[in-house]
């Protein structure tokens, strides 16, 4: 039996996949490579194709035993989805919806989906709750909560278990330095920073220094990606043993401003990093902070690479080797 991986050629669902691999899984990929990578695949039956193709969908249920779904492929950009919204519930409603389609036809029992901390928006309390306001203040964030919802009553009528991890900021990269994260082009704070210390860009660009926290720049929860990996491991072998449905934060209940992420790369590089204040970019909440004791109590997750430093430290000695990405 395989566990069906979308998106698995992207940032987290490779690392994912490659974690699954280790754990003796039989693993079959589909990506339709926008953004992912062909080499970001390890181990894995790969297919190469879009989700919102129901035909190319139904031949990857077809060819496999699979027991299982995790789900990855989404647009997942907040600043594109604030320009983009047709787009983002074009590629994110209509690909869970016909992975879901699929599952019923070929009655597989259980899901563990990608959602994010942007299903809250402005959060009412810090750390944030998984009871907490759900308002999201992105199309991004939108499309993940309509999933959400569409999840609970697929559930209702097919019986189809799921597990949703809302995420918080994924970041770093696999400890034996073999895969990372390659965004073209790159918008993730973490990312950009390294290329700045590297000279690939000649400054990180701080969206907004006048927002309510301490330094007045936004502050995030950062979560090393192997720790999410871990988590869905753990979520898809919960249903798998017969768990309830549920929905999780995964963060570290840390929050570190964008000024602390900039000056501990500059601890771990070793090299300056320029910096210069812009505007702020829409959408962004002034502060995600997770509680994660759910996932903690539930699932029995415990992260492993929990220190702003080593998440940065494993993500330098990816982008320190691989300076343009997969390509190099
Ligand atoms: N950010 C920034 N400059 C950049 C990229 C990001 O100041 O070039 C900020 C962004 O406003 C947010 C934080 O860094 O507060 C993390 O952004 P990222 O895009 O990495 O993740 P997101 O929070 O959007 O999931």
């Amino acid at each position: 039996m395989a566990v069906l991986v979308a998106g698995g050629a992207g940032y987290i669902g490779s690392h994912t996949a490659a974690e699954l691999v280790d754990n003796g899984e039989e693993v079959v990929v589909v990506d339709n490579l926008v953004k992912g990578h062909r080499e970001a695949v390890g181990e894995c039956r790969f297919y190469h194709g879009d989700l919102t193709d129901i035909c190319f969908l139904d031949s990857v249920f077809s060819e496999n035993k699979i027991d299982s779904v995790i789900d990855f492929a989404a647009s997942s950009l907040v600043g594109e989805s604030m320009s983009k919204p047709l787009d983002y519930y074009k590629n994110n409603l209509i690909s869970v919806m016909n992975l879901l389609d699929k599952m019923k036809e070929y009655e597989v029992p259980v899901i563990v989906f990608s959602s994010t901390a942007a299903v809250y928006g402005e959060p009412e309390n810090i750390p944030i709750l998984e009871t907490d306001r759900t308002e999201p203040t992105n199309p991004y964030g939108e499309t993940k909560l309509a999933i959400e919802k569409m999840l609970k009553w697929c559930e209702k009528a097919y019986g189809i278990k799921y597990a949703t991890l809302r995420y918080f900021n994924a970041a770093g990269a696999r400890i034996d330095g073999s895969i990372g994260e390659d965004h073209d082009p790159e918008s993730h704070l973490i990312p950009i920073i390294l290329q700045a210390a590297l000279g690939k860009r000649k400054a990180v660009q701080i969206y907004g220094d006048d927002y309510p926290t301490p330094d007045g720049t936004c502050i995030r929860d950062y979560i090393h990606v192997t720790d999410l990996a871990d988590a869905h491991i753990l979520a898809l072998n919960g249903l798998r043993e017969g768990s309830g449905s549920g929905v999780y934060n995964l963060g570290n209940g840390k929050g570190f401003s964008v000024k602390e992420v900039i000056d501990t790369a500059k601890k771990v590089t070793g090299h300056a990093i320029p910096v210069e204040i812009t505007q702020r970019r829409k959408g962004d909440p002034a502060v995600l902070v997770a509680s994660s004791e759910k996932a903690k109590r539930e699932l029995g997750w415990e992260p492993r690479y929990n220190d702003l430093e080593t998440i940065i430290e494993s993500a330098w000695r990816w982008h320190s080797t691989h300076p343009d990405g997969f390509a190099g």
